[in-house]
């Protein structure tokens, strides 16, 4: 049996890769998501081991030494990484997983699997990132300015991935992200 391939979603918060995601899964069910561990509070309505695995800081710090981590990184005041063993049983089962991570951590993945594809979500403006992170009103002020601060230096590293998809309107954006998948696919 064919493996899986491993699709890495990238781009600043706000940049709406939670959106594209829930829409190009629908009705493709070769397509998973992986759950990521966070040591980040649950917002409203966010149900450990489904959006996350939230985890206490020492817990996160020990699976960091047992190595369980196929990624992981410090993402304002927070760790988040996802864990490699769910991913590669899935991988093994045939079934294409996507991780939708921050930069640093893709970049971990691009070394460590130089097989995943690279896929950066970019929005369509800087203002139209800030009045989308302020409009959701998940963070407060202080949090949406670290994470703006943090989508400019993620910016910069947009070339090193293999596409990017500019979310300026949700049908479009999936549309071409649906492309790369069926491309692959192929
Ligand atoms: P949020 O707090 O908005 O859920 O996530 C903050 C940032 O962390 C987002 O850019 C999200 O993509 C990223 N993120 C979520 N899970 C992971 C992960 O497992 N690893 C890494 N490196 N980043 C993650």
């Amino acid at each position: 049996m064919r493996k899986g391939t491993l699709y890495v979603f990238t781009g600043p918060s706000g940049a709406g890769k939670g959106t594209l995601l829930s829409e190009i899964r629908k009705g493709d069910d070769r397509l998973f998501l992986s759950i990521s561990a966070t040591t980040r509070a649950p917002r409203p309505g966010e149900i450990d081991g489904v959006h996350y695995y939230f985890l206490k800081k020492a817990d996160f710090e020990n699976k960091i030494s047992e190595n369980a981590f196929l990624e992981y990184a410090g993402y304002v005041d927070n760790y988040y990484g996802t864990l490699a063993a769910p991913v590669d049983r899935m991988l093994e089962d045939g079934k294409d997983v996507i991780l939708e991570i921050e930069v640093q951590g893709a970049m971990q993945v691009k070394t460590k699997r130089p097989d995943a594809v690279m896929v950066f979500i970019a929005p369509p403006s800087f203002e139209e990132l800030a009045a989308r992170l302020r409009g959701r009103g998940t963070e407060d002020e202080e949090k949406v300015q670290k994470r703006l601060s943090i989508a400019q230096q993620e910016l910069k590293s947009i070339d090193r991935f293999d596409f990017v998809v500019v979310n300026d309107e949700i049908e479009r954006a999936a549309r071409e992200l649906r492309a790369i998948i069926d491309a692959r696919r192929a």
